[in-house]
């Protein structure tokens, strides 16, 4: 390449190259749903929700707002509150522990596996343990799929078990992933999952849904959907929300689903080219026995001694974005400082924040862009 040409910029997730593969089934699905007016609880929803039913292979999925709903939702319905602990690593966004605290109760935070970034089940034993030791009663424990990557469920359902928790599975990011074969959506109570754009499976605004085989949940789910709606949304039998997505989201939705597992085998061909050209210089990211992984970030940790600011300002000047998943774990976060972390304190969690940084991961980065970004990392590190 001409050393004295600005390189085009590789982008971070693109959008764009999937609006030209789609666009025109995406614009029709819209235009159907603005000739129909039903804007709200509109087929589209009802066709969306069946469609991931049969994707997943959970028996109901319940649409929402947001990622952070489908989590709230799930813990209003199990009528999680003050006295309660529910458990989630703290190596995650912050929505898995805000969640918990909306709800009234208190996020127990613990630590994750070095290899995995995911909950590591001899830390959430030690959290079930330091929050009985604060009077506080543990109810449930919301495992994330970090990343994409499919957590570990046996172990989390064998701790579970023995304790008398509930399991919410956060897949956000793990949407599509499976663990032993099983997709995503059919472990443990239920499972939340977010259509924000930039997930693996996004809408075009916000969006959310619940997987679940739990008759009884799923109806009081779809009650609190409308605002604890009982025999109609004027008859309020609890607390609720506006918790509904809205039927042009589905309708895009739809649409995207359908290239879903296409896209998903990209993104994963993209991870085994970065995993290849990058497992000699920097700790790349590795799929656990039985796991797989829908690649919402592609997440290396950098040598000891690194100094990241100036790597990824070396990145940025040949046209490449990173981005820092996450800077810091929730238990650091301001707003969640007072929350009890498991005896033994998280530094796992505290030391991936120092040394992780996140490479452009879509399914539509061909060979070419993505050597480059490869020689760029290559380079910010020999030099
Ligand atoms: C994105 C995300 C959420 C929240 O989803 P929203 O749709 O943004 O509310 C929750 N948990 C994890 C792990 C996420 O990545």
């Amino acid at each position: 390449m001409n050393q004295h040409m600005r390189p085009e910029p590789i982008p971070f997730i693109d959008i764009a190259t999937q609006r030209r593969r789609i666009g025109k089934a995406i614009d029709e699905a819209v235009a159907r749903v603005l000739d129909h007016c039903q804007f709200i609880n509109g087929p589209e929803v009802t066709a969306l929700e069946k469609a991931l039913a049969e994707y997943s292979g959970a028996r109901h999925v319940v649409t929402c707002a947001s990622g952070t709903d489908a989590l709230l939702m799930v813990l209003m319905a199990k009528n999680v509150g003050p006295g309660d602990a529910v458990l989630c690593p703290s190596f995650t966004f912050c929505a898995t522990g805000e969640a918990v605290a909306l709800a009234g109760a208190t996020p127990v935070f613990v630590d994750v596996e070095e290899a995995t970034f995911n909950i590591d089940v001899n830390s959430l034993k030690r959290g079930i343990a330091t929050a009985k030791a604060r009077g506080l009663k543990p109810v449930g424990v919301i495992p994330v799929d970090l990343f994409g990557q499919s957590a570990d469920h046996d172990a989390v359902a064998a701790v579970a078990k023995a304790e008398g928790l509930f399991v919410l599975d956060d897949a956000a990011q793990g949407f599509g992933a499976s663990f032993k074969g099983r997709k995503l959506g059919t472990f443990g109570l239920a499972t939340a999952t977010s259509f924000f754009p930039a997930k693996p499976l996004g809408c075009f605004g916000d969006g959310g849904a619940i997987f679940t085989d739990d008759d009884e949940l799923a109806n009081t789910l779809r009650s609190i959907r409308v605002h604890g709606q009982g025999s109609d949304k004027y008859d309020n039998v609890r607390l609720g929300l506006t918790g509904r997505l809205d039927t042009m989201q589905a309708a895009v939705l739809i649409e995207k689903l359908k290239i879903f597992d296409d896209e998903i085998a990209a993104r994963n061909v993209v991870a085994e080219r970065y995993a290849r050209g990058l497992g000699n210089i920097v700790t790349v990211p590795r799929l656990a026995a039985g796991c797989t992984s829908v690649w919402a970030q592609y997440t290396i940790r950098l040598p000891e001694g690194t100094d990241r600011d100036a790597f990824a300002a070396a990145l940025k000047a040949q046209g490449i974005p990173t981005a820092i998943y996450y800077t810091r774990s929730i238990h650091q976060q301001t707003a969640y400082r007072d929350f009890p972390v498991a005896d033994g304190g998280l530094p796992v969690s505290e030391r991936l924040s120092e040394d992780v940084i996140s490479l452009p991961m879509h399914a539509y980065l061909d060979e070419a862009a993505q050597q480059r970004v490869i020689e760029a990392v290559r380079g910010a590190l020999q030099a």
